[in-house]
């Protein structure tokens, strides 16, 4: 007799957090799709003209932040826009709890036995901003990053506007993965033979990411916005490495993606190759850049061959 979930022993924290988190990402690429579609997107600088927020960005993060502290309230939830506990209206918070796809998933020993308290949940709700406000639409992802023990556990990118520009096809998706488990919402790919794509900034590049680039001899440099989207392209085998010699990335830009592309056997370091750690009290600037490549992919070779004096300047702050 197939017995039913609630006989069973309860599922691990980190899977139930990401089943959440599944749906809790489909609720926010709801609003986000909402409040472009009213055309007021209320936008803010931060710190200067690349760096922008929206009242998309601010919304999503709302409702992601309410909903997880709703269902899981021992979680340390860190968001990249500053905090705002005003309630959010009804119709933000997700009430059919997970997704029942994430939820059945095998979970790796090692992430078994971490509890609620143990687990730092990194948001960015609309990562690629400048390229949102620019009608770039399939480069916004929202990310929600799980970590424990400083290091990414498991991982949600929603692609509220995938397939936006082909109308006859589904719109939007979301993918999840387990570090060292499953993955799902997307067919992993390796990218193609015999040739070097690398996929970086579009609207934060610098002399120092320009000589990164240049260094590696690319067959293809594919300049797209967003950390969720350029991940995606190591995903689905488009790109072999995303290379970003430069700080402003942060952690919750990474976090999400990492999970991802490490259960497919890709890696996602600094530039000097070393791993970055997510901890709570953790400096929120990668500081020392963004090195990541696809699977099978030799990423020692990426780091070796970007220059010394390139690397020399970015600094791991920890
Ligand atoms: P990009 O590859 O430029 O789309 O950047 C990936 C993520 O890092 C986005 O969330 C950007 O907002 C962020 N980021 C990268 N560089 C900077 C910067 N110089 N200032 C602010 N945010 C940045
Ligand atoms: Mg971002
Ligand atoms: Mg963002």
């Amino acid at each position: 007799m197939q017995s039913s979930r609630s006989q069973m022993a309860p599922l691990p924290p980190v899977v139930r957090v990401m089943a959440a988190s599944v749906r809790i990402a489909d609720k926010a690429a709801e609003i986000i799709r909402g409040i472009l579609s009213a055309g007021d997107l209320g936008i803010v600088e931060k710190t200067g003209i690349n760096d922008l927020q929206t009242e998309a960005d601010r919304s999503a993060q709302r409702c992601i932040v309410a909903n997880l502290a709703r269902q899981f309230p021992r979680l340390t939830v860190i968001g990249e826009e500053e905090p705002d506990d005003r309630p959010v209206p009804d119709h933000w918070l997700v009430e059919d709890g997970a997704d029942p796809r994430a939820e059945r998933v095998d979970c790796p020993e090692q992430l078994a036995g971490v509890t609620e308290e143990q687990i730092v949940v990194w948001v960015d709700p609309l990562d690629g901003t400048k390229e949102f406000t620019q009608g770039l639409l399939d480069h916004v992802t929202v990310l929600i990053g799980i970590a424990a023990g400083g290091r990414p556990a498991a991982g949600v990118i929603n692609q509220p506007y995938f397939n936006y520009e082909r109308p006859e096809l589904p719109q939007g998706r979301t993918i999840f993965g387990l570090a060292g488990g499953a993955v799902a919402g997307f067919e992993p790919r390796a990218p193609p033979a015999g040739q070097r794509i690398v996929t970086t900034t579009r609207s934060h590049s610098t002399g120092l990411v320009q000589a990164a680039l240049q260094a590696l001899q690319p067959d293809q440099v594919v300049p797209v916005g967003g950390a969720g989207h350029k991940v995606l392209l190591l995903l689905e085998g488009r790109a072999h490495a995303y290379v970003f010699a430069s700080p402003g990335c942060k952690k919750w830009d990474t976090c999400a993606p990492e999970a991802i592309l490490s259960a497919v056997g890709g890696r996602l370091t600094d530039m000097h190759g070393d791993e970055l750690r997510y901890d709570a009290a953790v400096q929120r600037l990668n500081s020392a850049g963004v090195l990541a490549t696809a699977p099978g992919v030799q990423h020692d070779w990426y780091v070796q061959r970007v220059p010394q004096e390139v690397r020399d300047k970015l600094h791991a702050v920890a």
